[in-house]
């Protein structure tokens, strides 16, 4: 947290160190031999996709680590700028491929995207080098994201899961065996029900003490005995959970803490 002077702000543990919350879910293509290449980045050419769960104002510094030279779709949980302020980046993308970047989201996150990025959206004078992005609208229904036909891959069915962030309506997202959950402080038991059989889920977890708008670690871990998959890994994770080698081995059996650059495979 900028100009805290707390132990763990300034913690020398990399796991300590968070970024804005964003996932990369790299789906294989059924031709794709070798895996996503950590050393040489997650590469363009061959089957395969990459899903981008929100784009903070840590998009840019996170592709570049990440080294992901293909963006397939990205996916909006909410509006708020932690989860949207990077998206201006996706220049880079429509640069290299000439064409826009799919962003998928509500209508009401796309109100938000429109309003915050005006100029990208701005038909009757496009500004040259303005971000450009399609944006696709989700509601409840599951929806498939990719390049149906191309080089053979079959799409990739994405599962909304409804959630509350205080009262703002919030979207989880199951992809196959993944579950990510984040901004969350409510969930239903019928969208919980959407989510057995995940092997993988993610969950929001911001800290110990009770907080009006995240879950806080309990009720995550409550989340977690209801889903039931076989790990749990905590996000949106802020400096009052304390340090991660302090806190991580207290953490019920199959709950994990996340932290930047954790890569699961399923
Ligand atoms: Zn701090
Ligand atoms: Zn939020
Ligand atoms: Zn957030």
């Amino acid at each position: 947290m900028i100009a805290c002077p707390c132990e763990v702000c300034h913690s020398a543990d990399p796991r300590d160190k968070r970024l804005r919350t964003s996932a990369l879910v790299r789906v294989e293509g059924s031709g794709s031999g070798s895996g996503s290449g950590s050393g040489s980045g997650v590469r363009a050419e061959g089957s395969g996709m990459n899903i981008v769960i929100d784009a903070g104002p840590d998009f840019r510094t996170q592709m570049l680590a990440a080294n992901v030279m293909q963006l397939d779709a990205i996916l909006l949980t909410h509006e708020h700028k932690d989860h949207t302020g990077g998206l201006d980046d996706v220049r880079a993308y429509n640069y290299f491929y000439h064409k826009p970047v799919d962003v998928y989201a509500t209508e009401r996150v796309q109100a938000a995207v429109r309003r915050d990025y005006a100029y990208a959206f701005d038909s009757e004078h496009p500004y040259p080098g303005a971000p450009e992005i399609t944006l696709h609208t989700i509601d409840k229904r599951p929806f498939s994201v990719g390049r149906q036909g191309e080089k053979g891959d079959p799409a990739v069915e994405v599962i909304p899961i409804q959630g509350l962030h205080n009262k703002l309506p919030v979207t989880g997202f199951r992809i196959g065996k993944l579950a990510y959950l984040t901004d969350f402080n409510h969930i239903e038991e019928s969208e919980i029900e959407k989510l057995r059989g995940v092997e993988v889920l993610v969950v929001n977890a911001l800290g110990h003490n009770p907080h009006p708008t995240h879950f806080n670690l309990e009720q995550a871990i409550e989340v977690a005995r209801k889903v039931r998959a076989n790990r749990t890994y905590l996000t949106h994770i802020s400096h009052r959970m304390g340090f991660y080698a302090e806190q991580e081995p207290r953490l019920p059996e199959g709950i994990h803490f996340a932290y930047d650059g954790l890569t699961i495979e399923i």
